[in-house]
């Protein structure tokens, strides 16, 4: 199943693809269970938002050994854990804004997953009940700005810092699955998830021994070697097998400042 979200009349409705059309759900599929389409449309008549309205975005730093290696770092002993605004979201096919306070806006493809289910302490054996789906996303990083500030918390999260697929793919095995970042067109990233430090069933496992991750929470699980700058008006995609393609285009912020857009968890 493809779940994802729309807009149509200035209302969001939740709904999954059929071919061509969406049938509408009744609401988040984690929270209403997996009930039968009220109405259906055209899929390219709406506007599709972001396929998750997350409380929180959790992303993982140096999970590919050749990423870390790439920045010069020690492989972690344990997740390196850290936390992305949910005012990052970005619609897929939206524009990543450069903020005027960074000379540097690093791409970083990476596949994420979505929680289906509430939980604390989860054990890692357990962990993949725990997993509504997956979709492709990029960790957009002030890269300038992440090594001056040490915490992360502006280099990560910057509006529009997180653009996601269009739907969440939710029966896929995300355990060896190809990944690739293109910029314009041209390759940067290719590597495996099998080549995650740290696999899911762990990350979920020592997320949860801290907080309760809540249905609709979404994390992000690194990225790997192959990253690098974008320009002003560069396209950048994300490719993961069987599980979808996210694209963002870039643009400088305009000097007055402005909100990220509308349309993507607003509704
Ligand atoms: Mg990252």
């Amino acid at each position: 199943m493809q779940v994802l979200r729309f807009e149509k009349d200035g209302h969001a409705f939740w709904g999954r693809l059929s071919g061509d059309m969406i049938e509408t759900l009744p609401g988040a599929p984690w929270e209403q269970g997996n009930v039968s389409g009220e109405f259906a449309v055209p899929r390219d008549s709406v506007t599709l938002l972001t396929p998750v309205t997350p409380r929180k975005i959790l992303a993982i730093g140096r999970n590919y050994r050749a990423h870390a290696e790439e920045m010069g770092h020690d492989i972690p002993l344990e997740p390196l854990v850290f936390f992305k605004s949910p005012e990052s979201l970005l619609a897929d096919g939206g524009t990543v804004l450069f903020p005027r306070e960074s000379e540097r806006v690093d791409y970083e493809g990476e596949l994420a997953f979505v929680i289906g289910k509430r939980g604390r302490r989860i054990p890692e054996e357990k962990a993949m009940e725990y997993v509504f789906g997956y979709l492709p996303a990029l960790d957009i990083t002030a890269r300038d700005l992440q090594k001056k500030d040490g915490q992360w918390w502006r280099a990560k999260g910057f509006d529009t810092f997180c653009p996601v697929g269009p739907y969440i793919e939710t029966e896929v095995s995300p355990s060896d699955l190809l990944l690739e970042t293109f910029v314009n067109g041209e390759r940067r990233q290719s590597s495996r998830t099998s080549l995650m430090i740290f696999p899911i069933p762990r990350l979920i496992a020592h997320i949860s021994a801290a907080m309760t991750l809540e249905p609709g929470d979404i994390i992000l699980t690194g990225t790997p070697e192959g990253i690098g700058p974008l320009k002003e008006g560069e396209t950048v995609e994300v490719r993961i097998q069987g599980v979808g393609t996210v694209r963002a285009v870039t643009a400088r912020e305009a000097v007055q400042g402005e909100t990220r857009p509308f349309l993507t968890q607003d509704l």
